[in-house]
């Protein structure tokens, strides 16, 4: 366990006041002035900084919803930010395999450990949501496309048996291309690893909420991802196994409009809900209290998810132990 400090988030990179979503990046075109407006890409609209950063990077114009950093979706659906307790930051991936593609492995571990500033792909925290004790994780996306090798199956395996042992909900937020192919079956393996802990989690009776974002998808999304007791879905979002062009090319036919979208995959019975970014924390509160037969808490303490500040916790748990059974 390592606690890297009350000020961890504030330290972060990622919540300069010139903070940008990585898929707002491609949009810009010359004259932009990126410090003070973000092109939508969906709807290409030019939009103030400061007007998105309110709406949690989400467009009031066409509804898309910006990539995100972890640390800022952790950020947001955690009550009290400084007060969280950082897990497993010190793993680091090793090139098992002496795996080289257009460059070697250890020299995209390195770049990527560089950009993101941090050792893996997947960020471990323990703290509190709508005051309910937790253990959740986020995907860092921009750490080799979220991928999942031998770390952060690891690091998702030990956030489910921590949440056994102190009998608490698990919440993990997937960003992913699926498993690190630098890894090969070291990085497959992951997906029976943390469905064999995460079995045990369930059948000890404890909630586990899976939240899939944009886009979710590989192994993945063929394992802990689908397993959630409530599967929620940010609108959009690209959920799936093989990617688009690779099934039609398979099966020889014409896919049907809006395949492997978040909406699609709710109409078909795969995921429970589509929920809005500011509808998140929300969500999640109400789910994780109905489940531990809590109280609701009061909706006017939930209406500022994303950013909200620490200044105003929510309610304290309830004194009697959070397990159901
Ligand atoms: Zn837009």
């Amino acid at each position: 366990m390592s606690n890297q400090g009350p000020r961890w988030f504030e330290q972060r990179k990622d919540f300069v006041s010139t903070w940008r979503p990585d898929d707002a990046e491609a949009s810009g075109t010359e004259g932009d002035h990126p410090d003070l407006f973000t092109r939508c890409p969906s709807c290409s609209e030019p939009l103030f900084n400061e007007t998105l950063t309110a709406q949690l990077w989400v467009c009031h114009l066409c509804g898309h919803h910006f990539r995100i950093s972890a640390v800022e979706r952790l950020r947001g659906l955690c009550d009290d930010p400084p007060s969280v307790v950082v897990h497993d930051a010190d793993l680091g991936s090793v090139d098992a395999l002496g795996f080289v593609d257009s460059k070697p492995y250890p020299e995209r571990i390195l770049s990527s450990r560089k950009k993101t500033g941090r050792n893996d792909a997947f960020i471990s925290l323990a703290g509190e949501v709508g005051g309910v004790d937790v253990e959740l994780g986020a995907f860092d996306f921009a750490y080799l496309g979220g991928s999942m090798g031998s770390v952060v199956g690891e690091m998702i395996t030990r956030l489910y048996e921590r949440a056994l042992e102190r009998r608490v909900p698990a919440i993990v937020i997937s960003a992913s291309g699926g498993a690190r192919m630098q890894e090969g079956v070291l990085s497959l393996m992951q997906m029976a690893k943390t469905c064999a802990a995460l079995a045990r989690l369930q059948g000890a009776g404890l909630p586990y909420i899976s939240l899939l974002t944009h886009p979710t998808t590989g192994g993945v999304a063929a394992s802990f991802a689908m397993l959630g007791d409530v599967i929620l879905a940010e609108p959009g979002a690209l959920i799936g196994f093989a990617g688009p062009r690779v099934i039609r090319e398979t099966i020889g036919e014409e896919l049907p409009e809006g395949f492997q979208t978040a909406e699609y995959l709710l109409e078909h019975g795969l995921i429970d809900r589509i929920v809005p970014r500011a509808e998140v924390k929300p969500t999640i509160v109400r789910l994780l209290r109905q489940f531990l037969d809590l109280p609701p808490v009061a909706p006017v303490q939930l209406t500022q998810p994303g950013l909200r500040s620490a200044a105003q916790p929510l309610e304290k748990p309830d004194p009697t132990p959070p397990g159901r059974g």
